[in-house]
């Protein structure tokens, strides 16, 4: 089995300089710590791509509430916002009565990576990456499978390895909400999640 928290951390140690990152933040509490983290290392660009949050309200609480996060980090970060679609629920509706972590998940991280990716690769990134893997409920195998192989077949940006959760690193998010405070939601983000 491939580990991918060791494949993160090889990655950042051959690293001579700072290099573009296009990162796919999911929301504000999820990216306490890899953003603080990962800001040392990369020029980051944090690109929202959720149109899996359902209803539009709740994507823009989500989104206030990592802007909120960013202004606090005052770091060097940029963030990308494409345009919300409201037709995302019907690409998951043909799996809307499977449990949690099944097809419709996988089609939904396949979808926002594989914008994530095309995002990076138009906007001269050299590395793409999410930071989904921080949440136990994501399959993080999955998420480093699915970014590897979009690597792979196209040639474009390299995929960051990631496993956030691991090296500790779920246990200081939590701390560094228990700082922040930022909303947390109490569904992960589709119609049919909620
Ligand atoms: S439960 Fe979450 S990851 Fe799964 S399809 Fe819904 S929004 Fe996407």
């Amino acid at each position: 089995m491939n580990n991918y928290y060791k494949k993160h951390q090889k990655q950042i140690e051959d690293l001579s300089y700072k290099p573009r990152l296009l990162l796919h933040v999911c929301c504000g509490p999820c990216s306490l710590y890899p953003l603080y983290y990962l800001k040392d290392h990369f020029r980051i660009t944090v690109y929202y791509t959720n149109s899996n949050i359902y209803p539009i309200a709740e994507y823009d609480h989500r989104l206030w509430e990592l802007e909120r996060y960013l202004d606090a980090l005052d770091a060097p970060i940029e963030l990308v916002m494409p345009k919300y679609d409201v037709s995302y629920q019907k690409r998951l509706a043909p799996y809307a009565f499977e449990r949690e972590g099944l097809r419709r998940c996988a089609k939904c991280y396949a979808y926002r990576l594989k914008d994530s990716y095309e995002y990076a690769k138009t906007h001269n990134f050299e590395y793409f990456s999410t930071i989904m893997s921080i949440s136990r409920h994501k399959n993080s195998d999955y998420l480093n499978y699915l970014g590897s192989k979009l690597e792979e077949e196209d040639k474009g940006p390299k995929f960051l390895f990631a496993d956030f959760k691991k090296g500790n690193g779920e246990s200081l998010n939590k701390q560094f909400n228990h700082v922040m405070k930022l909303y947390e939601q109490n569904y992960c983000g589709c119609l049919y999640s909620k």
